[in-house]
């Protein structure tokens, strides 16, 4: 948009100039063409004939070329101003979906602050039923029947709403520090409230149905902790 307006400023300077070289022809000309022998007031006619008919071309052509000069502004112009209406059309769809992503985001607070776990309550609920979950047998993890179930389920549903959350807000188009930031926030959820249980290793031997060395956290539960945690886009 810069460059079209510094272009639009050369072109007045550009008709400036014109108008001046037009003005000073317009100036010279009757005294020019009858200097020479060309023409001769005395065999021209009138004295007003003769300074009309030697300025009438020039000044016609400076009028066209002047005119044509502030069309080629007025096109400009507008396409500039074109410009700043899509410039704010794409402020207005980036200021919707920020707050879409806001609101989104405070649902996942305020479902994760109303969750309660043996009176531990929002994320203190998280690391105490997580926590349990990480010391019952191994043979649990693999038990997909326990998983839908009274405050399994709600945590299941609260990994799912931060899953949903982070999954919409790669998708949206933002201002790259907003995002970063809700990044962030994600990570340090899962870093500080959910992580450290899931990942705690059993000390018994390898798992004999799956082979790996993991405690009694539900594996359906880990692996959608693991689905947020590969969404999140750190710069
Ligand atoms: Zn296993």
């Amino acid at each position: 948009m810069l460059s079209k307006l510094l272009q639009n400023m050369k072109l007045s300077r550009v008709a400036l100039i014109i108008l001046i070289i037009g003005i000073l022809l317009v100036l010279i000309a009757p005294f020019l063409f009858t200097r020479n022998g060309t023409l001769e007031f005395t065999t021209t006619g009138q004295i007003g004939d003769t300074i009309g008919g030697t300025t009438a071309p020039i000044t016609s052509l400076i009028g066209s070329i002047l005119v044509y000069l502030a069309l080629k502004a007025q096109i400009r112009a507008n396409e500039i101003i074109q410009e700043q209406i899509d410039d704010q059309k794409k402020d207005e769809k980036a200021k919707k979906q920020l707050t879409y992503i806001s609101d989104l985001y405070k649902y996942f607070l305020q479902t994760v602050e109303s969750f309660e776990y043996d009176k531990a309550k929002g994320n203190g609920g998280i690391i105490k039923l997580s926590r349990e979950l990480a010391n019952l047998d191994r043979k649990f993890a693999h038990d997909d029947s326990l998983y839908d179930k009274g405050k399994m389920a709600e945590l299941n549903a609260i990994f799912r709403l931060e899953n949903l959350f982070i999954e919409q807000l790669n998708k949206v188009n933002i201002d790259s520090n907003d995002k970063q930031y809700f990044n962030e926030l994600i990570k340090f959820h899962l870093d500080s409230f959910v992580l450290p249980y899931i990942n705690a290793e059993s000390e018994k031997p390898q798992c004999i149905l799956c082979g790996e060395n993991h405690n009694g956290f539900p594996k359906k539960l880990a692996e959608l902790v693991q689905k947020i945690e590969s969404n999140i886009r750190l710069e």
